[in-house]
This record gives C-alpha cells, structure tokens and sequence, in this order.
C-alpha cells in the first residue's frame, strides 16, 4: 500500500494569483519566478497555468532549456546570470534573457559568437551585496555594454533585501535612483512583497515568486489574507496509527513530549524525509480532520505524531493537513521558525504529486 502523502496542486489558483498580481502591479510586465523547480511545485506542473506571464524568470540553465523544451515560446530570464562563458551559445540558441553581475560576463558575451544580440539584465547591488555592479559603476559598464554588438536590449535590475520594510525599500531606491540617473533604461525591481506593498519600485517589470504559489513573502499569512492569492499546495496525509497515553508516557525520539494526563494522539506518515521541517516544536499545528491541533514530540524521518485531544473522534485513516488551504504553510513555518519559501522548497522528490 503507497503511504497516503500527497502534495495536492490546485492548479486554477495560479490564474488567480497572477490577476492579484495584474491588480496591485496594473502597469508592469510581469516575470513569473519559476526557479527551484517553481518553489518546489513541478516546473513541468505549473507553467502552463501561469501562460498568461509576459515571462518566466528563473535560477539556471539547466530550468530554462527544460521550460523551452517544454513548449513555453516567450521570454525566460536567467535572474542571477549563472553561466559559464562556453553556456553563452545555449543562451542564444535557446533565446534566453539574462542577468550580468560581473565584468567577466561583459568579456565573454563581446568574444562569443552568436547569431542574435542578446538581452542583458545589468545587475545593481543596491544595499544587499550578493550579486551585482557597484552603483558607482553602472554608468560606465551601461557605456562598455553599449559598444557590444552582441548586446541588444538591456534592462536595469535589482534585488531588495528587506522589500517588507517601507524604510529597507525607500533606502534601496534612494541608491537605484542616483545610480538609474545616469543610464535610459527601463526598470525590472520588484520581487513579491515590493510588488505587493510598493508600487514605486514596479519600473517595466514586477519579478513575484512567491504570492503566486499563495504564500506570503513575510511568513505571516495574515499580511496576505486579504489581498485574494490562493494556496497552490496542500500536502495531505492520514493518520495511521493511535496510540493512548498515559501520564508522564514520553513521545518520539528523545522522548521531548511528555503526557500531563492521559492522551490520545495520532502518527501520520509524514516526516522530515517528505520535507516537514525537523525542528518543528511540539503544538506546531496540523489540521486532522476539520480541527486544528498541534504536533507532539520530535518529527520522526517518515512519522510524525499529534495530540488527538481536540478531535477524539479522528481515528485510522482520519486525513490530516500539514499545510495547504486549510492551515496556511506560513503558519507552520513560522512555528517552525522558517519561511514558506522553505517549507514549498523542500517537499521531497519521494511526495506523489496530484494536479487538480
Ligand atoms: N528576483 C530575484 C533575483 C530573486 O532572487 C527572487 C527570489 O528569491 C525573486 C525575484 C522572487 O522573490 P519572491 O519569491 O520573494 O517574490
């Protein structure tokens, strides 16, 4: 018998999410962030219900030949510029847009031989100084790119480290603008939350990931509740054994929950081997059977254990939710002390996957 896990994908929420998006960013272009196998949701699974993007933008090479492959004909941006100056020829075969982060791309993309200019994303490290041109250097590399022949289109980008902060954003944009001042080019900035809470940053393109899987980019649910993205994923499982305890009985390995009184509790066949986070505390929620109770004890590699006491009537077989429509991932995350992005990222290739 299959172990009853299962990631379900309500696959109609991705146009919803995308027309949430069209709403608070009316104006912009928008690249779909598709990157870590769509957060984890099946690359192959969801960018036909994201078809409606002007673009997919997504981590590596390896992702962007397989969505060409795929069948999707429209843009696709490399977002951090991973490539190896022998990858350029890919990149055009496969008429990819992509990021430069450094002077030695500029080298490569002038010395490759290509049958089209390529589109570049010139990259500004704006304050979060991970990838990116010094702002004092955009003028000139703008300069230097514009005498390559082998560069058409070019687009100015950045990256926000703290887009939930009005205060992080409008620091951030202060260094754009002086550093956007001395080049003409059009503007791609905003990942979820900027596109979400700050429409000065939406420039030509918003870049959301995130809000469009249904998950908020802060960790709390509440700050996206009434905005109307919908959860794509709901990982699913059942209980498969009940065990009574009685007090002062232990639970799991290291025994870390002990009962104060006699206990009911349930074992679902989900572990940290599915991509439940480990270092979940005892009461981190979970959803049995149209309740809402909390786990017990250390999360097992296939098994985990709940406290029965809020639904007594749950029994073998009973459903449970780990996080999905009815008990959002954030929730779960941050009890976990995570993000949703984590959680959504390391559901593990052994979870079956169900597309509604
Ligand atoms: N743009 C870049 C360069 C990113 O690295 C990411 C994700 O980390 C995104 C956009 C999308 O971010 P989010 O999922 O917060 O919308």
């Amino acid at each position: 018998m299959p172990r009853p896990i299962t990631a379900t994908l309500h696959l109609e929420a991705f146009e919803n999410n995308l027309q949430v998006v069209r709403r608070f960013a009316p104006t912009a272009k928008v690249w779909s962030v598709v990157k870590a196998n769509a957060y984890g949701h099946g690359l192959k699974n969801v960018w036909r219900n994201l078809a409606q993007t002007e673009g997919f933008a997504l981590l590596d090479l390896a992702e962007a030949v397989l969505l060409r492959e795929s069948g999707w004909q429209g843009p696709i941006l490399l977002l951090e510029g991973f490539f190896q100056p022998e990858d350029l020829l890919l990149i055009d075969r496969y008429r990819l847009t992509t990021a430069v982060n450094s002077d030695w791309q500029l080298r490569a993309i002038a010395e490759a031989r290509l049958q089209a200019p390529l589109e570049v994303y010139l990259k500004l490290n704006s304050g979060m100084n991970r990838l990116g041109f010094a702002p004092e250097r955009l003028h000139n590399i703008w300069l230097q790119a514009q005498e390559l022949r082998n560069i058409g289109s070019m687009t100015l980008m950045s990256h926000f480290a703290t887009a939930d902060s009005a205060e992080g954003v409008a620091q951030q944009m202060a260094t754009i603008e002086r550093a956007a001042a001395a080049v003409a080019l059009p503007r791609c900035l905003a990942n979820s939350a900027a596109t979400l809470w700050h429409p000065s940053t939406h420039g030509s393109w918003v870049r959301p990931g995130i809000i469009l899987y249904g998950v908020s980019p802060t960790g709390h649910w509440s700050d996206i509740a009434e905005t109307g993205l919908q959860p794509v994923m709901t990982l699913s499982s059942e209980i498969i054994g009940i065990q009574r305890l009685k007090q002062g009985d232990r639970v799991g390995y290291g025994g870390s929950y002990t009962a104060l009184g006699p206990q009911q509790i349930g074992v679902v066949a989900c572990g940290y081997a599915d991509g439940y986070p480990r270092h979940a505390p005892s009461g981190t929620p979970v959803w049995v059977g149209g309740v809402l109770t909390g786990t017990v004890g250390t999360v097992s590699m296939d098994m985990m254990m709940v406290d029965l006491t809020p639904c007594p009537q749950a029994t073998i077989g009973t459903k449970v939710e780990l996080w999905g429509r009815n008990l959002p991932v954030d929730d779960v995350a941050t009890t976990a002390g995570t993000l949703g992005y984590e959680l959504l990222t390391g559901l593990a290739a052994r979870v079956t996957v169900n597309c509604l």
